[in-house]
């Protein structure tokens, strides 16, 4: 038997309980992990709160990642003992996830734990910082560099923006952070944000030019947000788009692409091709410094996850939030 949070629909809303479950009770799948670790993104506060329809079939085991360490396996590449990372591939929204002691999963989804990485700080990352690290290399591939100019972060104090705010730092950018909690900026300034703009003023309608502030830019928010960002980039940067916490519309022009050469350039971590995968967490394992990941965030057991997912819609998550399963 083991623990999990498991969501039923209940006169058509969604209900969280946790539970006992037997091995028995879990989906298919050629691993079984003993799961030390789970995280809460955006995404499971959705789920696990029934917004915005993430979960089409009850019963479901929510969570969208974990890390910890293989108990049986049906493939080669895994054996029992290994310690293994999941973001993504649909894992807690539609096969079972994180959100209990036991998952079981195609390998295919799995990751190794990089060196120097454990299941804790694996965590502390997350999809969240996972999403962070490939928005970062997304502007690197496009040429933003450290002494390019400024870099923009929106979002900044939620999970993808803390997570952005620290790689860009400590990769030598000068890190310009957009919050709506003004309480937030001494967090930020420990994670190497260096200046700092008010929610409202970057979400304030834009002329299809404005002054051209930012090299690069990781946007986290989208909507009218998103549309300013664009119009304050300078000649030749890129804008790593990875939210909708603002809002899924994008109501814009064509003038900062064909003026100024600004690249827009997409970001999705579900689908992510497993190379990538690989690679991004070896970068996350390298970059971030072992001290960084107390800044990050706090860490709560499974019955709090209900909670914790209404208070990360309402915008009340400061940095990354662990889901112990130990
Ligand atoms: P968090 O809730 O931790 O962070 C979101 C932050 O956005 C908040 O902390 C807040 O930052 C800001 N924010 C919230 N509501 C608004 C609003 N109405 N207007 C402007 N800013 C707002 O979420 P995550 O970091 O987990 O995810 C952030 C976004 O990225 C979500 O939309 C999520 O779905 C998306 N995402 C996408 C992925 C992908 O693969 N493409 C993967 C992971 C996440 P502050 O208080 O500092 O203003």
């Amino acid at each position: 038997m083991f623990k999990a949070l498991l969501l039923n629909q209940v006169e058509g809303k969604t209900h969280a309980e946790v539970r006992r479950l037997n091995i028995d009770d879990l989906p298919e799948g050629d691993v079984l992990v003993d799961v030390a670790y789970s995280s809460l993104n955006y995404k499971d506060g959705l789920a696990v709160t029934g917004t915005g329809k993430i979960i089409r079939s009850f019963p479901m085991v929510p969570g969208i990642d974990f890390a910890g360490t293989v108990a049986e396996s049906a493939s080669e590449r895994f054996k029992p003992g290994d310690q293994v990372i999941l973001t993504g591939w649909g894992v807690g929204e539609r096969h079972w996830g994180g959100y209990a002691q036991k998952a079981r999963v195609k390998a295919d989804w799995l990751v190794p734990m990089p060196k120097g990485l454990d299941a804790k700080q694996a965590m502390i990352i997350g999809t969240a910082g996972f999403t962070a690290m490939l928005c970062v290399m997304a502007l690197e591939e496009s040429g933003v560099k450290p002494d390019s100019g400024k870099v923009l972060v929106t979002g900044a104090a939620g999970g993808v923006g803390s997570v952005s705010v620290l790689l860009l730092s400590q990769l030598g950018y000068h890190v310009v952070a957009v919050s709506g909690r003004p309480e937030t900026q001494d967090f930020l300034t420990a994670l190497g944000a260096k200046e700092f703009i008010a929610r409202e003023v970057m979400s304030k309608p834009a002329h299809p030019l404005e002054s051209q502030n930012w090299a690069g830019a990781v946007d986290v928010v989208g909507g009218s947000t998103l549309a300013r960002v664009l119009a304050e980039m300078q000649y030749g940067g890129t804008v790593a788009a990875c939210g909708l916490a603002g809002g899924f519309e994008l109501n814009t022009t064509v003038m900062p692409f064909i003026l100024r050469n600004v690249g827009l350039r997409g970001v999705d971590s579900v689908s992510c091709p497993q190379e990538r995968r690989i690679r991004t967490w070896e970068r996350l394992a390298a970059e971030l410094p072992a001290s960084a990941y107390a800044d990050l965030g706090c860490a709560i057991a499974l019955e709090e996850v209900p909670q914790a997912a209404t208070d990360i819609l309402a915008g009340r998550i400061q940095g990354r939030m662990l889901v112990n399963l130990n």
